[in-house]
């Protein structure tokens, strides 16, 4: 099976806080996370050790709002850089900043050959529908890439009000050839961002982390796939789940075992776990 975690944030690696001495400082006040640093072979031994194949690196651009990224898209890159058969890369830009966005998303796709975006409405105070946005989703469909949204509820500072998934409907209607993620389940609205889903082509979900609240995977995911009926599951869902952990603030093999513990038809195991991100991501 081809296994693609959709979801890292690699906040809390020796060799990214190295390269950027604020950075544990920031998350510990942004993310109110307490980070325990550990280098990055150490991630990619729990990454084997949960079959993953590949992995997205997500960084988060809250400079206007916060003072900081989250760690910028350069490091981001040299991450990739030591490792490019295991990370693939995402950008993120402040979408407060205008047109300087636009020139630092540009730059990180084709110079620094990242291939997505991150976006996170409650850490950079901004409604995904909001028309000053619109330059950028220009740009993102232009580029070609797909955009991941945090969605729903936010454990770091912020307003999750921002975070409230039906916004995408705008921004899915609107793009129709911009690939879109809603991260989180768009937790708790779960119903309406299936709905998405079902109704855009190009609305995509991501699994990842334990929004309910709920601190272990199985009991989390035991959760989310009662509330999921089996024959949208597998009917008008399977194309559409994205597995992703959300590390640090979930385990990766956790999270993979807890997924496989639900035992769902092999195809619809094989689809969430990785073909549906390959599709995505462009690597099948
Ligand atoms: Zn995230």
């Amino acid at each position: 099976m081809f296994i693609v975690d959709f979801h890292v944030h690699p906040i809390t690696l020796k060799e990214v806080s190295e390269k950027d001495e604020k950075l544990l400082e920031n998350v510990r006040r942004v993310f109110g996370l307490l980070p325990m640093v550990q280098p990055t072979s150490t991630l990619i031994q729990s990454l084997e050790a949960a079959d993953v194949d590949k992995t997205v690196l997500l960084p988060i651009d809250c400079e206007t709002t916060h003072g900081c990224s989250l760690p910028s898209n350069r490091i981001i890159a040299q991450v990739v850089d030591q490792y490019p058969d295991r990370f693939i890369g995402f950008a993120s830009v402040d979408p407060n900043k205008g047109d300087l966005a636009l020139e630092e998303l540009d730059r990180s796709v084709k110079g620094l050959k990242l291939k997505g975006l991150k976006l996170y409405p409650s850490l950079q105070n901004f409604y995904p529908n909001d028309q000053k946005i619109y330059p950028l989703y220009d740009l993102v469909e232009k580029l070609n890439i797909p955009i991941l949204f945090h969605s729903g509820t936010s454990w770091a500072s912020g307003k999750d009000k921002f975070n409230n998934v039906m916004f995408l409907d705008d921004v899915a209607s609107d793009f129709p050839k911009m690939n879109i993620v809603i991260g989180h389940l768009g937790w708790p609205r779960i119903w309406e961002t299936v709905s998405l889903a079902i109704k855009y082509d190009n609305v995509f979900i991501d699994l990842s982390g334990l929004p309910s609240g709920l601190g272990l995977p199985k009991e989390h995911f035991d959760l989310v796939f009662s509330m999921i009926p089996k024959q949208l599951l597998e009917r008008c869902l399977i194309d559409k789940l994205i597995f992703g952990s959300d590390f640090p603030r979930a385990d990766v093999s956790r999270m993979a075992s807890a997924l496989r513990q639900l035992s769902l038809p092999k195809d619809v195991e094989d689809k969430i776990f990785g073909d549906n991100a390959a599709k995505i991501l462009g690597l099948k």
